[in-house]
């Protein structure tokens, strides 16, 4: 039995060193061989020649590098497609998704019947309190509004069987929320809590600007509530607009008209152009999501990598070629 510990990495030249000697400590405790997969995610310092450096010393170390940043999610997607593991693991390389809870997760799959062991953190110790306070808005927000369970501080820190990577790997979209994914292709999921734990090294990867496009990404992509929200919006407005006509008639014919109401007609206005703006700006965000998955784009480009034969890619070749034969 081979598990595969995926680990995305940009700019972790000093974590990736300490993330391999940390999980090695644990290894004896899994009973099971190991493959490391880092995806190098276009780090501009010496990620990749660190990594080199392991995969040179044990061959259980492959890697995968971008040629550019394409972000985490495309690694994982990456790392999920290239690991040959028949179960998989994601983990952070900054370690603070901890590698001591390892043995449990891969004992509920093997003993428990589970087919994935996801994590969250029950605390934010250390995290700035602002961010704290938008985090739990989003995930209240988005769990109002979606269908799709997308659990408060659960961490991408999960290990999970060949069938789920497969099911994950299926989704092939080019937005790729995966807190949503991985609560949208279900399963037998148990969940693990653990404590927060702070960076070993290095620095955040994610400003507050960052996380707050991602928030509004995985809204866009789970839930079209937005879209509904300007339509009943538009309703209600027409109903009040309409009452409103009536009331300003019977006053007209009744009490005659005195020209005013300037200031209100010119708020009313304003406040109309803002609302129709907004619903358009909405309108526009799932347009805009629509046209880059129209393009079809990759979800990344690999620069170079070493990566173990899978038995995905040789049945996939060999599907190539009596293609070929057939024709
Ligand atoms: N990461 C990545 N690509 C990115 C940003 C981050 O592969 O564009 C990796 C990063 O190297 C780390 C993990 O994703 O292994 C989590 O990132 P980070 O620790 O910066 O996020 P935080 O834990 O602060 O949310
Ligand atoms: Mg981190």
């Amino acid at each position: 039995m081979l598990l595969s510990i995926i680990v995305p990495c940009y700019n972790e030249q000093e974590t990736v060193p300490i993330f391999y000697r940390t999980v090695n400590e644990i290894a004896p405790q899994l009973g099971v061989d190991l493959e490391f997969l880092f995806i190098d995610d276009g780090s501009q310092d010496q990620t990749l020649a660190e990594i080199k450096k392991l995969s040179e010393k044990d061959e259980r170390v492959n890697y995968v590098s971008f040629s550019r940043n394409f972000g985490k999610e495309a690694a994982i997607y990456a790392g999920l497609q290239n690991a040959v593991g028949d179960y998989l693991v994601l983990m952070d390389a900054d370690l603070q998704d901890p590698p001591f809870l390892l043995p449990q997760m891969l004992r509920e799959i093997r003993e428990n019947g589970y087919d994935c062991v996801a994590t969250r953190r029950v605390t934010r110790k250390g995290e700035p309190p602002i961010r704290s306070f938008f985090a739990r808005m989003f995930y209240r927000l988005i769990n109002r509004m979606s269908k799709t369970e997308i659990v408060d501080g659960a961490r991408d820190y999960q290990m999970m069987t060949r069938q789920v990577a497969d099911a994950i790997l299926s989704i092939g979209e080019y937005n790729r929320f995966s807190k949503g994914i991985f609560g949208w292709v279900g399963y037998k999921k148990k969940w693990l809590e653990y404590e927060n734990v702070e960076r070993v090294a290095g620095e955040t990867k994610w400003s507050f600007w960052k996380l707050f496009v991602y928030a509004m990404d995985g809204i866009v992509a789970y839930s079209t509530v937005p879209l509904v929200l300007s339509s009943v919006l538009g309703l209600v407005l027409f109903v009040v607009a309409f009452a409103f006509i009536i009331v300003i008639i019977v006053r007209t014919l009744v009490f005659g008209d005195p020209t005013q109401g300037w200031p209100s007609l010119a708020c009313i206005i304003i406040l109309l152009a803002g609302l129709q703006l907004f619903s358009i700006g909405i309108l526009g965000q799932y347009l805009a999501k629509t046209y880059l998955e129209t393009k079809k784009r990759p979800i990344y480009l690999v620069r170079e990598e070493k990566v173990a034969q899978s038995v995905h890619k040789v049945s996939d070749s060999a599907l190539h070629e009596d293609h070929l034969t057939v024709q």
